[in-house]
């Protein structure tokens, strides 16, 4: 019997990883058969943190009935029923009951939306499983799997090291300290703390670099950080500022309604008005007053507006990310991938003896390279060698295990790798085959990563009883590395005027808008060791460069317009040459002809200088920051949101991580970023694009924009019932309205108008405007002036109507009553209208053009006539019967809001 108990590795680090691989019944080599990984995900369950609990729907419902509005509700069905009125109090108690359904559903609506969101946001973990490499959730990482892992990833689960080659691991989630670890699978004989555990990987750790493999041991709580549970919790409330923001007026509007209410109460009784009348004002106009839909409904806005994101490439991690995104002013993007495709097609070869190839990729199948006589050039011939070695990636699965498949032809789409390494395999496998295979078969014996601090990347290989190193990178870091070169077939002394000349052919490749590297190789005897093997890029002989065509997306220079009406500012932010840069940035309309100077674009190494010597002026002014570092990015970021700016950054990199974090908006790369990078991050951008960048800018406008106006809406014909109220019962001490009446009207309004408005697609115009203030109130000043004009005439118009019915026709307390619920039901409704923004259309806007505003109204005025038909609902809502004269004075109350609004927003066209 296999109970869990008898899993359980006790110190795996003291143990040789074929202990602990043997007491885990597990395979170091092959990883688990897929069937026993089954078994065990059944037995162990999934590896995930008991995140804070899902909220059950019994706290739904809590959350639910523990509001003050219930709490008044259920005070005014006591008063009811105390005093004998009895279908009042159970028709109260059905209003609550609905009111709680209601309530119960919309959190169940933006909760839904959140978990369909956060299951995209999903990891993968690689493991070895049947002796096949495999891509899983990594959720569903078991003891015994056989886990994979390199530079940028996050480990998955808590693991004993079977191989490490250059492992780093930042542990700070862990230990708190961020300095990379290293990590080797050497057993340890002595008790060790969770820190110097050398030999594991832990849950949740960053590699950082290097890479490795590992037998995991511990899954989901079962792991160093499930020891945490301060960790465990520490998980981001769904609330965000904007709602906060949202209570907080929610709140202070009740206490300003109770204490009206509680003055119109005294006013009333030092009058000696009937107690019980009093109290059933009291109580309706602070029912009246309280918008309690308000936070919800935002909380839909937002999930929403997240949900609809996902759609379109763009996962947003943190709810409040999306009102930040809204307010936006610099983006700093990074080039490969997101101003270009990232697909990089090999264009020139550059060699010695000023020979320029043109590679012809006129037969994709069959490219020609152009110009030179190659047949001796020993120059052609390193430099394939090494575009071959000195590389990561692999042009399909079966290069990998059995060699390369003759049959199919090689198609990039199944390579793996950097689209840089891949285009160099795909070129030297299509040119010369035969050479590809043979260079493929050669075992390697060292690696070291390329890393965009360093710029290069190299291997070396074991050749004919000695070592051939191999490496490539930035044309500046490979020269400042070689001390010869290969010409006409010799290594010759490489002088520095010689290397100035290179310089000059870089940039000038460069600024032909080639990705440019340099390839560089040396012969050695001896196999570098210690320090040495992992820096072993010197003295090396230089071969010549080659150059890259990386072309731009072509859609975003119409993003990049839509930016510059928007008024954000779009800055380049690239590890790659100036001239590189300056080339792709003139061809996504970055900056404009005339901007084509020499400031626009500034070196990473000016940059340090303006910074040291505190001369900021010219940051703000540069378009295109080119050979920057990541730490130079988390520069620019705080200089820029010292000036009060709002930036959102694109990363990609382990190297990216602090950037990204500091960002207001953290931007990871789906496709090329790291699992590191889109764990600190805010936004996650599937297609890696910059015109994603822009959409969810949008949307964060817009969503902020729908959730102003539903708020709007709901205030002012909430005011507009306060006014109501205090007119009619302040002149002729009479409750124009029933309180029952007002909770079944607002019960509608509340919810569906005002939904409607919550989910509205806005308008292009949003990009037409400068991003909001951070500082900007949800309801500025001029909002709250449209706000008491909206209730004034909302409220004058329909006491007009009560005052018309009372002293002109002389009509019974009911009928009059009648006539105001039914014209204040319809202004209300009618009054969702008046949403639109004045620059809009009066006919055609993106209120009229919002379907689910017109299902609501209808759906609202149909339950009012359905209400007013039946007997029975009639009799509970105290509704009459009603003639055709009362009727077209409801018309006409009920529209004339609108119409007098509409003509005030033709005027006045920022009302
Ligand atoms: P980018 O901002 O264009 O993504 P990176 O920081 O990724 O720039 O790269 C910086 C420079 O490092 C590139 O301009 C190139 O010269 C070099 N480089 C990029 N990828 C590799 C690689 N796989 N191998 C060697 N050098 C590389
Ligand atoms: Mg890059």
């Amino acid at each position: 019997m296999a109970s869990k108990k008898k899993l359980k590795v006790q110190d795996a680090y003291k143990k040789e990883f074929s202990q602990v691989a043997e007491q885990l019944a597990a395979d170091p080599e092959n990883g688990l058969s897929k069937e026993e990984a089954h078994k065990r995900l059944k037995k162990f369950g999934r590896n995930k943190l008991n995140e804070s609990k899902k909220r059950s729907i019994w706290d739904l419902i809590i959350s639910q009935v523990n509001n003050p509005v219930i709490y008044l509700l259920t005070a005014a069905a006591i008063l009811a029923f105390s005093f004998g009125d009895l279908p009042e109090g159970i028709a109260i108690l059905v209003v609550l009951l609905v009111n709680t359904i209601i309530g119960f559903w919309m959190e169940f609506q933006a909760q839904k939306s959140m978990e369909a969101i956060r299951k995209m946001d999903r990891i993968e973990a690689k493991v070895i499983r049947g002796g096949h490499h495999d891509q899983i959730d990594a959720e569903e990482v078991v003891p015994g799997d056989l886990l994979l892992f390199e530079a940028g990833d996050l480990v998955p689960a808590d693991a004993r090291i079977v191989e490490a080659t250059e492992l780093k691991l930042d542990e700070s989630p862990l230990t708190g300290e961020s300095v990379p670890v290293d990590k080797t699978s050497e057993v340890l004989n002595e008790d060790k703390q969770v820190a110097d555990r050398t030999n594991i990987v832990y849950k949740g750790t960053a590699v950082t670099a290097g890479k490795g493999s590992a037998l995991v041991f511990g899954t989901g709580m079962d792991t160093e950080v499930g020891n945490i549970s301060s960790l465990v919790e520490e998980q981001e409330k769904d609330e965000t500022p904007l709602t906060k923001k949202l209570n907080k007026l929610t709140t202070n509007l009740i206490w300003v309604i109770l204490a009206m209410a509680a003055a119109f109460f005294l006013i009333g009784w030092l009058a000696g008005k009937e107690m019980y009348q009093l109290v059933q004002t009291s109580i309706a106009w602070a029912i009246a007053a309280i918008p309690e839909g308000l936070p919800i409904v935002a909380s839909i806005a937002l999930a929403r507006g997240m949900f609809r994101l996902s759609k379109k490439n763009v996962l947003i991690k943190k709810l409040s990310a999306v009102e930040t995104l809204g307010e936006t002013t610099v983006i700093f993007t990074d080039k490969t991938g997101t101003l270009t495709k990232n697909q990089l097609t090999v264009d020139t070869l550059c060699l010695p003896n000023d020979q320029l190839l043109k590679v012809d990729w006129h037969s994709k199948e069959k490219p020609e390279v152009e110009g030179g006589d190659r047949e001796e050039d020993e120059n052609y011939r390193q430099i394939l060698r090494i575009a071959v070695l000195a590389n990561d990636a692999s042009l399909s699965e079966e290069d990998e295990e059995t060699g390369r498949n003759e049959d199919e032809e090689s198609d990039k789409s199944a390579a793996k790798g950097d689209p840089l390494e891949i285009a160099l395999l795909d070129l030297v496998n299509k040119l010369d085959s035969g050479l590809f295979q043979e260079l493929q078969g050669l075992e390697r014996e060292l690696h070291d990563p390329f890393d965009s601090d360093s710029m290069v990347m190299g291997t070396v290989y074991a050749e004919n009883d000695a070592y051939y190193v191999a490496g490539k990178g930035s044309p500046d870091a490979i020269l400042d590395r070689c001390k010869m070169i290969l010409k006409d077939g010799e290594n010759r002394d490489f002088s520095k005027e010689e290397k100035e000349k290179w310089k000059k052919r870089n940039n000038q490749l460069s600024e032909d808008g080639l990705r440019v590297l340099a390839f560089a190789y040396k012969n050695t005897d001896i196999l570098p060791e210690g320090e040495e093997a992992e820096d072993f890029l010197h003295e090396l002989v230089f071969v010549g460069l080659i150059g890259f065509l990386d072309p731009p997306r072509k859609e975003v220079a119409d993003s990049m317009e839509v930016c510059k009406e928007a008024g954000i500012k779009v800055v380049m932010v690239t590890g790659d040459h100036p001239g590189t840069a300056k080339n792709v940035g003139k061809q996504v309309h970055l900056f404009s002809e005339e901007e084509d100077d020499e400031t626009a674009v500034m070196h990473g190494k000016q940059l340090q200088k303006e910074m040291d010597n505190n001369n900021h002026e010219k940051l703000l002014d540069t378009l295109v920051f080119s050979r920057v570092d990541p730490e130079q990015k988390l520069i620019l970021i705080k200089h820029f949101q010292e000036q009060g700016e709002i930036v959102g950054m694109t990363g990609d990199g382990v190297n990216d991580a602090p950037a990204l974090k500091k960002a207001d908006i953290g931007i990871a790369m789906g496709k090329r970023g790291t699992q590191v990078a889109q764990e600190v991050s805010d936004v996650v951008l599937k297609d890696d694009s910059f015109d994603s960048i822009v959409v969810a800018i949008k949307q964060g406008r817009i969503i902020f924009g729908n959730i102003r106006r539903f708020v709007m809406y709901q205030l002012s014909y909430h005011l507009g019932e306060i006014l109501l109220i205090a007119l009619v019962s302040f002149t002729l001490f009479i409750l124009p309205i029933l309180p029952l009446q007002l909770l079944f009207l607002n019960l509608l309004s509340d919810v569906f108008p005002a939904l409607a408005l919550g989910v509205g697609e806005g308008t292009e115009q949003v990009m037409k405007m400068p991003p909001k203030d951070p500082k900007e109130p949800i309801i500025t000043k001029k909002n709250w002036l449209q706000i008491g004009v909206y209730g004034l005439i909302i409220g004058v118009s329909v006491s007009g109507a009560y005052f018309y019915g009372h002293f002109v026709w002389e009509g019974s307390k009911e009928i009059n009553n009648n006539i105001a619920f039914f014209s204040l039901a319809f202004a209300q409704f009618i009054h969702v209208l008046n949403m639109r923004e004045a620059k809009e259309n009066v006919f055609n806007n993106q209120v009229t053009r919002n379907k689910f505003v017109w299902l609501a109204v209808i759906f609202c005025v149909t339950v009012l006539l359905v209400a007013y038909n039946i007997p029975f609902l009639a009799d509970v809502l105290s509704f009459v019967s009603m003639g055709r004269k009362e009727w077209i004075l409801i018309a006409v109350a009920s529209i004339l809001p609108t119409v007098l609004i509409q003509i005030i927003k033709l005027f006045r066209k920022d009302f």
